[in-house]
């Protein structure tokens, strides 16, 4: 769905997320595509367009999370909140692997955030590798 952003909030939003994908940390000068902005709680779901919920992401993790607010870890078996960029810390939920081309989740928040919008697949860790 494509909502109407106010200029003097997308010019905050890409301020703030210093014009990186808030979810896998991709760069849009690097990707060359540029970046989208993500309600973390869809629309559909009653989210609402401010800058407590609205953060930059690529255009992979964009699709991928949908209108995904939870998923099930199959670590633990449970349903957990996918990673909220605006209220928690990358560096708590996500970490790169030994070779800097995987994100890997420390947390439950973090593994079904990097299953839900497919972080690794094949296409970004290439790119990440390169
Ligand atoms: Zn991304």
């Amino acid at each position: 769905m494509s909502v109407y952003i106010p200029v003097s909030l997308r010019n905050q939003i890409r301020e703030f997320d210093r014009n990186r994908c808030r979810y896998c940390q991709r760069r849009e000068t690097l990707s060359g595509i540029p970046m989208t902005f993500d309600h973390i709680h869809p629309l559909s779901k009653g989210g609402v367009t401010s800058f407590e919920n609205v953060c930059l992401a690529c255009r992979a993790c964009n699709e991928f999370k949908g209108d995904c607010v939870t998923a099930q870890d199959l670590f633990i078996q449970e349903i957990v909140p996918l990673f909220n960029p605006r209220t928690q810390k990358w560096h708590d939920h996500f970490s790169w692997g030994d070779d800097g081309t995987r994100v890997e989740g420390k947390t439950s928040v973090g593994r079904v955030t990097v299953f839900t919008l497919q972080m690794n697949n094949q296409v970004i860790v290439t790119a990440r590798r390169r």
